[in-house]
């Protein structure tokens, strides 16, 4: 038996979850996510993982969850949504994410492209979101403790960036670090008005999608312990 099967019998899930997570996979199907990598990559992750053993029965739902220090899971479909908005173009080696959190969408994203970066300013959020990859066996992440508006100018640049907490502005660091043709995903705005933007870096300056309205928690100033 699998370690993840192992866990998920040991918390009473068993056959159910695997039913709530075809009907999760259904469900954003239905809505529009039709990169079927991506759909596959949701379909074997196992997200209940990455919320507390008290919210694992809605780990399915395709909702954004508490996972402490006043942060959210990502829902599903913004996750699924991000990771084809990256991928649109074809395959990518190296990504950045902003906004670590529980690891779930580093862990989706892990198997989806090359390597990935991923910044987060919260220590604890991230030693827990260390400790699930290694469990799953995703190596091919790196993490770094800091304040994403710098991005991670040391490794850069990036062929994709995505940032899964909401900016006021564009940080100009993460558009300096990307690649020529590389994209950025990110959620622009504040409060209620928010919306999800595709950037491209063209030949000649940048390109903007706007890609409809989103609700993220707000993209923070500097690291914390
Ligand atoms: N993708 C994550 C979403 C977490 S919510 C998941 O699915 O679990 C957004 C995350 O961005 C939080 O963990 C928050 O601490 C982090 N964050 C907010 N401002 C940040 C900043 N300036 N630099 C790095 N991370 C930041």
């Amino acid at each position: 038996m699998s370690r993840e099967q192992d866990d998920m019998l040991r918390r009473g899930i068993g056959m159910t979850s695997q039913r709530t997570r075809e009907r999760l996979i259904q469900r954003l199907y239905e809505e529009g996510v039709s990169n079927p990598k991506v759909l596959e990559v949701i379909r074997r992750t196992p997200r209940h993982l990455f919320v507390d053993e008290a919210l694992a029965h809605r780990a399915y739902e395709d909702t954004a969850l508490p996972i402490g220090h006043n942060q959210t899971i990502s829902q599903p479909y913004m996750v699924a949504r991000m990771s084809e908005l990256l991928l649109e173009a074809g395959p990518l080696d190296k990504v950045m994410e902003i906004g670590t959190g529980s690891g779930y969408q580093t862990a989706v994203l892990s198997q989806l492209v090359e390597r990935v970066f991923s910044v987060e300013r919260i220590k604890v959020l991230q030693d827990r979101a260390k400790e699930r990859l290694v469990e799953l066996n995703l190596r091919n992440v790196v993490f770094r403790w800091g304040d994403g508006w710098e991005g991670w100018p040391a490794l850069a640049p990036y062929n994709g960036i995505i940032v899964t907490a909401v900016a006021t502005d564009v940080p100009q660091a993460l558009l300096d670090q990307l690649a020529p043709g590389g994209r950025l995903v990110i959620p622009v705005g504040a409060g209620e008005v928010q919306q999800l933007m595709l950037i491209i870096r063209e030949e000649q300056g940048f390109s903007r999608r706007v890609l409809g309205a989103v609700r993220f928690v707000p993209l923070l100033n500097g690291p914390l312990a």
